[in-house]
């Protein structure tokens, strides 16, 4: 059976792998004006891995998110400790403490690695993640970032088999570094994320899609609405 990776509008994104664990990244579900599902549909998680406290991203369902669902929380120590205080256990928390950037965590039976994002936060700072499946699949959340060189560190030491990439503008990457971003990169498929969400982001995909073929013809684009998914 294939992985699943559902993007679920804005930044959030739900990996469904083929033994069938589940991993949110930052899940703002409700207030998501872009997002198809409610909290309660989302009854099955593993993992939750937040990339910064930005309400679009860390948003307020995760407390119950991991009371129905048991999952565990990952992301940096100072952002786990404002979950624990919204409610979340420290049996909920990545070795009760969360983790930071450079390190690898094994949790549900895959590698989680916390790699640095150029963005702001107010507890801890902004990061990506690095996921490696059961079978050695790749896939990359860059979180909210610029561009950054040791992007191409990260596609050497992970080769990235999908990478989720925001394009939006004003707060992350446009279209135009997000294409760039892909020569230091190399993944394989590359879906764009965190636009369209809000008046003031880019509104659609496809002028990513041109500069990407442009810039990376070898990387095969997928363009998804929210609540598409794409198999891996
Ligand atoms: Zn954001």
């Amino acid at each position: 059976m294939p992985h699943q990776i559902k993007w679920l509008g804005h930044a959030a994104c739900m990996i469904k792998t083929q033994s069938g664990k589940v991993v949110l990244i930052d899940p703002w579900i409700t207030g998501n004006p872009a997002c198809p599902v409610k909290k309660e549909e989302l009854n099955q998680a593993d993992l939750i891995l937040v990339t910064h406290d930005h309400f679009d991203h860390m948003g307020s369902d995760i407390p119950d998110l991991v009371k129905a669902t048991g999952a565990t929380i990952i992301a940096q120590p100072e952002l786990c400790g404002a979950l624990q205080k919204a409610g979340v256990g420290s049996e909920n928390v990545i070795n009760g403490m969360g983790m930071n950037i450079g390190g690898t965590v094994e949790a549900a039976g895959l590698k989680v690695i916390m790699t640095q994002a150029f963005h702001s936060g107010t507890a801890g700072e902004a990061v990506g993640y690095i996921i490696i499946l059961e079978d050695g699949k790749t896939v990359y959340h860059a979180g909210d970032t610029g561009i950054f060189a040791s992007m191409e560190l990260l596609g050497k030491i992970y080769p990235i088999d999908l990478a989720l990439l925001p394009i939006g503008s004003v707060f992350v990457m446009d279209p135009v570094q997000a294409a760039f971003s892909l020569t230091l990169l190399k993944p394989r498929v590359v879906v764009p994320i965190h636009y369209g969400t809000f008046p003031i982001l880019v509104q659609d995909g496809a002028g990513f899609a041109e500069l990407a073929g442009e810039k990376a013809p070898e990387v095969q684009v997928e363009v998804l609405k929210p609540g598409e998914e794409i198999e891996l």
